[in-house]
């Protein structure tokens, strides 16, 4: 199943939607930059997700909060002193690992082989190590009971495990300094908690409320890999929801429903999603759950849903000395509010859409490949197509895309085959082609052929902004 991924990345490449950055230079690892037509199937996701949590919430608003913040910002949250990957090095072959992911694969190794009690018995050791006052010691103390090898050198050489943190730190001002250190942000959650205060009186909103957020997160992430899946620079899309202390697992039931619900909506199969119940809870929740999609490589987390009691209010009320209290109007109490957090990450996401659009099929002795992208994320929405260049038709095509162009992403080729455009277009999920031929010189009508069933209709060229749009609400 590799493969698959492998050919996803290639036409990404191929066609515009993702390139690898600084490419020139040989680009800079887990860092991507979107083409022309990834920023469009990001943009249509971003808006989908907007529109389902910000538009038709009316408790919850949007924010767009800097990516440098204060640092103590990432003191209150925890960030500084917690926010590390136990790593551990091969001696011989100088390679890198994460030694909780050395452990989970080696266990993986053990299920697959039949040794299920051993892979249960260990499974449920690292769990106990994760949990553990001093986990990376317990992580090594695994490592060499169980005297798991190096995946690559297949040696027994290993450095001692250590912590590091995944903060990207920078510099503000002229001076490089402890004190005008700053952090990139490594999620976009902070924002939106230290502005609790700010939302809640300019918006008037009285609890329960939301607040949303998509933008940029940084990771110094070491085992990066399976392109978008795991970046050092990338997108979240998250929201925060305030509520009174106690009546968080009814949000949270709530929440899981509805985001598991919006990925449905957006054509992936409900069959490659589940949810993830996590074993190891972080201290601070008291619920977490993933949403987890059937990647190409195995199940891994899209989105997690998190119920972080009143953790990031009360530490940043600690740090700040700020009161973050709310007052109940109604009921004359004050509390600190509890947060239930729905957390998505923006590329993860068009990954799992790419995967899941991604397919091939015998057409007439040819494979065709096809992105069957939800009509509303398609980066194109319509091409149009005179069938030959001559009689005037190219003509007519650019007249109807010229009326086209204000309201959907049109695309306009006059070169080659039909048959060989028709397929460009099916290969990065253009849901519709709409051709100009003889006909439409006679009668004013038009072709449009459905990208999937690869049917064709006639309409008049007058209707078709009307048919498409039509089509795009189903
Ligand atoms: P993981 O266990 O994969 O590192 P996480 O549990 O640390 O992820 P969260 O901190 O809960 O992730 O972030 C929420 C979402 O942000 C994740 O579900 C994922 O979609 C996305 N995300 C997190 N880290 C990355 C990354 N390095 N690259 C791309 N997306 C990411």
């Amino acid at each position: 199943m590799q493969d698959r991924l492998e050919k996803i990345v290639s036409l990404c490449k191929r066609r515009g939607f993702i390139f690898p950055s600084s490419e020139i230079y040989g680009g800079l690892a887990a860092v991507y930059d979107y083409g022309p037509l990834g920023v469009e199937l990001k943009r249509n996701v971003q808006q989908r997700w907007w529109e389902a949590m910000v538009y038709e919430h009316e408790n919850i608003v949007g924010l767009d909060a800097a990516i440098l913040m204060h640092p103590m910002v990432w003191k209150a949250s925890g960030h500084v002193d917690a926010f590390n990957d136990p790593l551990i090095d091969d001696r011989q072959s100088k390679r890198r690992y994460r030694a909780d992911q050395l452990i989970e694969d080696y266990i993986e190794k053990l299920r697959a082989k039949g040794e299920t009690e051993r892979a249960e018995a260990l499974h449920r050791r690292l769990i106990e190590a994760l949990n553990a006052e001093d986990m990376p010691k317990a992580l090594y103390q695994i490592i060499m009971d169980e005297r798991i090898p190096s995946p690559d050198s297949g040696a027994f050489d290993w450095t001692e495990v250590r912590q590091f943190n995944l903060m990207f730190v920078t510099h503000v001002g002229p001076v490089a300094s402890e004190e005008t250190k700053v952090y990139l942000r490594p999620e976009t959650a902070q924002g939106i908690f230290v502005n609790f205060h700010n939302v809640k009186d300019s918006s008037r909103l009285q609890i329960p409320f939301g607040i949303a957020q998509i933008g940029k997160a940084f990771r110094n992430e070491i085992v990066a890999r399976q392109f978008i899946f795991r970046m050092r620079e990338f997108e979240q899309m998250e929201m925060q929801y305030f509520v009174k202390p106690g009546t968080q697992m009814e949000a949270f039931e709530a929440w899981k429903e509805k985001r598991l619900q919006w990925h449905i909506e957006n054509g992936i199969r409900p069959d490659h999603l589940r949810f993830h119940v996590h074993e190891k809870l972080a201290h601070y929740a008291d619920a977490a759950v993933d949403i987890q999609y059937l990647f190409p490589m195995g199940w891994q987390e899209v989105e997690g849903i998190h119920s972080r009691t009143d953790y990031d209010l009360r530490r940043h009320q600690e740090f700040s000395g700020k009161k973050m209290e709310y007052f109940d109007p109604q009921t004359q109490e004050r509390y600190i509010p509890y947060v239930v957090e729905t957390s998505a990450g923006l590329d993860r996401t068009i990954l799992m859409l790419l995967c899941e659009a991604y397919d091939e099929e015998e057409v007439e002795g040819e494979t065709r490949v096809v992105l069957r992208l939800h009509p509303r994320l398609a980066p194109i929405k319509v091409a149009v197509l005179p069938l030959v260049r001559k009689d005037g038709m190219p003509e007519r095509a650019q007249a109807l895309a010229r009326d086209l162009r204000p309201f959907l992403n049109t695309f306009y080729d006059e070169k080659g085959a039909i048959g060989r455009r028709y397929r460009r277009m099916d290969e990065v999920g253009t849901p519709f082609c709409v051709t100009i031929d003889s006909q439409t010189l006679e009668d004013g009508t038009v072709t449009v052929r459905d990208r999937d069933t690869m049917q064709q209709e006639r309409v008049h060229e007058t209707q078709v902004l009307a048919y498409i749009k039509d089509r795009l609400r189903q």
